[in-house]
């Protein structure tokens, strides 16, 4: 479960692990990140921080691709603790509130949990603290403005599908596309550039139309929410994604 920080650009730093990923975006202004690993991941995230030369009080804002427990989980302590801001799309500051849940139920999973990888992963993300309901009251839509502000002005880019309100970002020319579209994860069956599992989607038709319009971005660096980096013309990626 090793923690792997990569310098993608001159701003972008890729965390990756075994069970999910977060991004940093640091320049002289400061660092956010995009994503926030598992509640249990933050000592990774403030290992990450630490690499970087930042410490919990230099972290700017958190922005969220969605208000999944494996994405949001260390935003809930730095919201509470440090007080640090969390972004998230319009359509996402409800569940991210945790005012609803679009997540697959410890029920739904468990009718996979015969096949050993799923049981492994199960097991590993309750570790991880996956099964909290906590949210985070302080949770705000992203605007325009906002983002401007921060370290490498991120640009947002709605992908809903996975999440009713799950977002995109693209910085630095590096498409950070959260589980709009992944590279891999532990259950699944294959590596390389793929939709998560159905049974994690809140809506499948959702996620193959958010697909096809990452395909018209320019960019040709891939930043995943599970899964290694990937690098090529994002239409490729999205041509290997896409259920036939
Ligand atoms: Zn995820």
């Amino acid at each position: 479960m090793a923690l792997d920080i990569n310098a993608i650009t001159d701003s972008v730093h890729f965390a990756h692990t075994d069970l999910v990923n977060w991004t940093l975006v640091a320049d002289d202004t400061g660092v956010i990140l995009i994503d926030a690993g598992f509640p249990g991941s933050r000592d990774d995230v403030l290992a990450s921080l630490r690499h970087l030369g930042f410490g919990a009080d230099d972290l700017r804002a958190i922005l969220l691709t969605h208000a999944h427990i494996d994405h949001f989980g260390s935003a809930i302590w730095f919201a509470k603790t440090h007080g640090t801001p969390v972004y998230c799309h319009a359509e996402e500051v409800g569940h991210a509130k945790r005012e609803y849940l679009e997540q697959a139920s410890p029920l739904q999973v468990a009718t996979h949990a015969w096949q050993p990888r799923w049981l492994k992963w199960s097991v590993a993300i309750s570790r991880k603290g996956a099964f909290t309901h906590e949210g985070i009251p302080t949770a705000q839509a992203l605007t325009g403005d906002v983002a401007a502000g921060l370290p490498g002005a991120p640009m947002a880019i709605p992908s809903p599908g996975h999440t009713g309100g799950h977002c995109s970002f693209v910085v630095d020319g590096v498409l950070v596309s959260g589980d709009a579209l992944v590279t891999g994860h532990p259950v699944a069956s294959r590596g390389g550039p793929q939709l998560l599992h159905k049974v994690f989607n809140h809506d499948q038709d959702g996620c193959v139309r958010s697909l096809a319009a990452l395909a018209m971005l320019e960019t040709d660096v891939l930043v995943p929410g599970h899964g290694p980096v990937w690098r090529g013309p994002i239409r490729e990626a999205v041509v290997q994604a896409t259920p036939r």
